[in-house]
C-alpha cells in the first residue's frame, strides 16, 4: 500500500513537474506576444492622440499621419481632371488635405497661379470699346468656403446641401485675396469683369450680392446666377449658356477663373481658361 503511495505520487510530481515546464515554455511564449500587444496599443493610443491634435491645431499635420507620395498623386490626378467626376476626399488623405489647404502650399500654388494670368495679362491690351471681358467664378474663387469645409473634413464628409446652404446664407465668405486682387487689376485695365455661380439666383442673390461687397468686389460688371431655367442642369451646360449670352451680347471673353473644370469647359470657351486648386470637391 505504502509502495503503491509512493509510486502514485512520484506519478504526481512528474505531473507536476510537467505542468511547470509547460507553464514556463507558455510564459516564453506569451510574454514577448503581451509586451508587443501592450507596445501596438501604445502606439494606437499615441497615433489617435496626435491626429486629435492634428484637427485641433489646425496648420500642424505631421507628415507621418498619412502616405504624402500617394495623397499627392491623388491631388495630381484630382487637378488635371485625370480623376475625372469624384466623390469625397480619401479618408487616408484627409489629413493631407488639410495640411495642403491649410499649411502654405494652397496658397503657394494659388499665387502662381495669379502670377500666370498676370502675365498673360501683361502681354495684352484691353480695347476702348469695353467689351474686353473677364469671367470669374465665385464659390472658392472669389470667396472661400475654407472655413465651411474645415468642418467637413476638407472634403472627406459627402456634400450635404442644407449645411452649406446655412452656410452660404450667413454671406460670411472671406475673400480670397490673390483673387480680389486679380479683380481689381482686370477692372482698372478697362475690363468687364462678369462673376458667374451655380448659386441659386432666388435664394442666395441678396446675400451672395451682400458678401461680395463687404469682402470687396465692388465695380464689377453683373452677378450672374442660376435661375429657375437652369435648375438641375449642370454646372458646364448652365456656364455654358450664360457665356454664350454674353458673347452674344458682344463681349469677348478674355479670361476665364475657376476652381472647377465645369468652370472652365463646355462650349463658348474664353481665350484663356485658368483653373483655381480646389482638392476638396468636385462639382459636375
Ligand atoms: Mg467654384
Amino acid at each position: 500500500m505504502h509502495a503503491m503511495l509512493y509510486f502514485s505520487s512520484l506519478g504526481d510530481s512528474k505531473i507536476d513537474t510537467s505542468k511547470s515546464h509547460l507553464r514556463k515554455a507558455l510564459s516564453f511564449i506569451i510574454s514577448p506576444i503581451l509586451a508587443m500587444w501592450k507596445f501596438f496599443l501604445l502606439l494606437l493610443t499615441n497615433l489617435f492622440a496626435k491626429t486629435t491634435l492634428a484637427y485641433k491645431t489646425g496648420p500642424f499635420f505631421p507628415n507621418t499621419l498619412f502616405d504624402s507620395s500617394y495623397c499627392l498623386s491623388w491631388r495630381v490626378a484630382v487637378e488635371t481632371n485625370n480623376a475625372g467626376p469624384w466623390g469625397t476626399v480619401p479618408m487616408e488623405c484627409v489629413l493631407y488635405v488639410g495640411r495642403y489647404m491649410l499649411g502654405g502650399q494652397y496658397n503657394r500654388d494659388l499665387k502662381t497661379v495669379m502670377e500666370m494670368i498676370r502675365t498673360y495679362l501683361d502681354g495684352m491690351e484691353a480695347s476702348d470699346d469695353g467689351m474686353d471681358a473677364w469671367v470669374l467664378d465665385v464659390d472658392d474663387t472669389c470667396l472661400s468656403n475654407l472655413l465651411y469645409y474645415q468642418e467637413k473634413q476638407f472634403g472627406g464628409m459627402p456634400f450635404d446641401p442644407a449645411a452649406f446652404k446655412s452656410w452660404a446664407g450667413k454671406g460670411m465668405c472671406s475673400a480670397i485675396l490673390p483673387v480680389l486682387d486679380l479683380f481689381n487689376k482686370l477692372i482698372d485695365r478697362g475690363n468687364k469683369v462678369f462673376l458667374l455661380t451655380g448659386r441659386d439666383d432666388l435664394t442666395f442673390r441678396d446675400i451672395t450680392t451682400a458678401n461680395l461687397q463687404n469682402q470687396g468686389y465692388l465695380g464689377y460688371e453683373r452677378l450672374i446666377m442660376r435661375t429657375a431655367d437652369y435648375k438641375g442642369k449642370g454646372a458646364k451646360f448652365f456656364k455654358s449658356a450664360m457665356r454664350k449670352q454674353l458673347m452674344d451680347e458682344g463681349y469677348r471673353l478674355r479670361g476665364n477663373v475657376g476652381d472647377q473644370w465645369s468652370d472652365l469647359q463646355g462650349d463658348y470657351l474664353a481665350d484663356r481658361n485658368f483653373k483655381i486648386p480646389n482638392p476638396m470637391y468636385y462639382v459636375p
